[in-house]
């Protein structure tokens, strides 16, 4: 039996016993690094870049890249990249164009993804998910995590409920990003976070 705490419901494993096996959801390198850093002591980590969100493709590409090139030679954590359907991803915010950003359509296109992870998940027997989407200060992780707790009981799997800002999360994640020397991005991923977007 694993161990579940009652602040975060995320599983401990006992002594003796094996690491659990975490999927975890991840849009960027940047973001990834405090994440993995924090938990690979207590799970047995995998990454999961399913990010239909991102656009155009170049910056898609950017961000998978960076991420398998340290998953692969730094962090030593398996890297599994899931389908780029834009497509699928427009049809789910579709109405929510011009929602601002922390508003629906942020939601959707967090639920999108995390539904994704949890059926992945369930189908590759991970213990548990989440998502590194909690240590960005523009995302709410409330709504993150309730998503993400509705979602695994609906899958049938273990949500790690987080809030990866704490502790100084982020600013651990753009230090480390500075000595990987990291592309980081200026906006969030879609169309409609961009600059320049409706200019
Ligand atoms: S701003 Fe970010 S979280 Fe919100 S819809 Fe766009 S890509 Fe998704």
């Amino acid at each position: 039996m694993h161990h579940t705490t009652q602040e975060t419901g995320h599983i401990v494993a006992p002594k003796n016993r094996v690491k659990p096996r975490l999927l975890l959801h991840a849009c960027c390198a940047p973001c990834s690094t405090a994440v993995v850093e924090r938990l690979a002591a207590d799970y047995d980590i995998s990454i999961y870049f399913y990010n239909p969100n991102i656009y155009p493709v170049e910056e898609y590409r950017q961000r998978r890249d960076e991420l398998i090139h340290w998953c692969s030679n730094v962090a030593d954590v398996p890297c599994i990249v899931g389908e780029y359907v834009p497509e699928a991803w427009m049809e789910q915010i579709r109405g929510l164009e011009h929602e601002p950003e922390r508003g629906r359509r942020c939601n959707r296109c967090f639920r999108l993804r995390l539904q994704r992870a949890a059926i992945y998940a369930r189908e590759h027997h991970y213990d548990l998910f989440t998502t590194v989407l909690s240590i960005s200060p523009h995302k709410r992780y409330e709504c993150i995590n309730r998503l993400g707790l509705a979602l695994a009981r609906h899958h049938g799997i273990e949500f790690y409920a987080a809030n990866f800002k704490k502790k100084n999360g982020f600013k651990r994640s753009i230090e480390i990003s500075h000595t990987q020397n990291f592309y980081r991005q200026n906006y969030c991923g879609c169309v409609f976070s961009r600059p320049l977007a409706g200019a």
